[in-house]
């Protein structure tokens, strides 16, 4: 059984002010459904959710770590110093990190292990551009990220990897992937996961779809087999609206 996970992901939004504001009236919304939401926050708010959401079973988590240890990184996060503040989630290789700030499978590979070897679970992201879907080359693209960023992490690991697959096409612009599409690339990516590993442990794995997703179209999202879930970016950011796509 999959525990499907809808998670925020605010971006570069909201002070630590506002995030406490935003906490108190989702925690007034919030019911508890069969679905595991999180919200993954600028490094500065996440003290201020991990306390507000204490005993709630809202989960709480970064968008970026670094992958060494610690070190002469000026401007860098660290694993430890993730856990130390009891984050739950770490989001790795999304598409604004892959093309801002140089992010590569490489560097996605080295900190997923660096995750693995402790207890916050990634939500690896990976997906296209417009050009690499009209020639084509859409399933090869997600194919290598999948290869080269899960390269030497054992099943054991990898259970604990969410994938979400964002074309980055859908990503901040209203256009949504049909629900169609986005099932066709998670039964892809599914399959991509029993070639690298075997059938019990791509079956155990939770494949996100994100792209404009929001309250109006989460429900043929969520209703679709491989999806298990939601990375929601600009509809995060408003507690009703959160609330409405977890209560999809
Ligand atoms: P969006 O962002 O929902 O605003 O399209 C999704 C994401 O980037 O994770």
């Amino acid at each position: 059984m999959r525990i499907p996970l809808i998670a925020g992901n605010w971006k570069m939004f909201k002070t630590k002010a506002d995030a406490s504001a935003f906490a108190e009236e989702f925690k007034s919304l919030y019911k508890d459904t069969d679905v595991q939401a999180a919200i993954c926050a600028p490094f500065t708010d996440l003290d201020v959710l991990v306390e507000a959401f204490r005993g709630t079973g809202i989960g709480v988590g970064a968008q970026n770590v670094h992958f060494a240890d610690e070190g002469a990184y000026t401007g860098e996060i660290s694993v430890a110093m993730l856990e130390e503040i009891g984050v739950d989630f770490c989001i790795v290789g999304h598409s604004e990190r892959r093309q801002y700030f140089a992010e590569t499978d490489e560097t996605v590979n080295l900190k997923l292990k660096k995750l693995l070897a402790g207890t916050i679970r990634p939500i690896m992201c990976v997906g296209e551009s417009l050009e690499q879907r009209d020639a084509g080359a859409l399933f090869d693209v997600v194919r290598t990220q999948l290869t080269d960023g899960l390269a030497g992490i054992p099943a054991e690991d990898v259970r604990r990897v969410v994938i979400a697959y964002e074309p980055i096409w859908a990503i901040g612009t209203g256009r949504t992937a049909t629900p169609e599409q986005a099932e066709e690339m998670c039964a892809f990516i599914r399959q991509v996961l029993i070639e690298l590993y075997d059938e019990d442990t791509a079956d155990e794995m939770i494949l996100q779809y994100g792209g404009s997703v929001k309250p109006a179209n989460a429900t043929e999202i969520m209703n679709m087999d491989e999806i298990d879930g939601a990375l929601v970016g600009g509809a995060s950011l408003k507690p009703a609206d959160l609330m409405a796509i977890i209560d999809f």
